[in-house]
């Protein structure tokens, strides 16, 4: 059994990749963009020479909804490759960089709270020196 949950895992592992996306020229003084899904922040941008760059790569990972998370650890130990952490708030954060994919998590949380990478349901979010938050984007394809 121990072994079929392995290959399981491989098998998954194999089909994590990396997705391009891109967006327009941003207007608007902000401190930062943030690339979100689900109010999870997937990737921060800063400026680069006073100009946002145009667009990032998302590695294919499963991610935390914080608002959902209630703080359980349950998903924690389940993880094979000890992807998952404990934000300063308790709730549950996916390294995406370590995450291999597999969505052996998601089916530990009682709440559904963590769900896979999807483009459709990413947003490019600017945040002003203010703190405020203006969404620019709802929704990428991949390029
Ligand atoms: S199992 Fe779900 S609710 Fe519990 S810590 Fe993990 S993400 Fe949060
Ligand atoms: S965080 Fe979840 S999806 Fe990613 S490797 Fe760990 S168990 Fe698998």
């Amino acid at each position: 059994m121990k072994n079929a949950a392995i290959v399981l895992v491989c098998a998954f592992a194999a089909a994590a990749g990396v997705f391009s996306i891109s967006w327009g020229q941003v207007e608007g003084d902000f401190a930062r963009l943030e690339v979100r899904a689900g109010g999870a922040v997937l990737a921060v941008l800063e400026k680069e020479e006073g100009v946002f760059p145009g667009g990032t790569e998302l590695k294919e990972a499963f991610y935390v909804v914080p608002e959902d998370c209630i703080s359980c650890q349950l998903c924690i130990s389940t993880c094979p490759v000890e992807a998952i952490s404990v934000d300063e708030c308790g709730k549950a954060v996916i390294d995406p960089a370590l995450c291999i994919n597999c969505g052996i998590c998601a089916g530990s949380c009682p709440v559904s709270a963590i769900h896979p990478l999807n483009l459709e349901d990413c947003s490019l979010v600017g945040i002003t020196p203010e703190n405020d938050e203006i969404i620019l984007q709802q929704g990428f394809e991949e390029d």
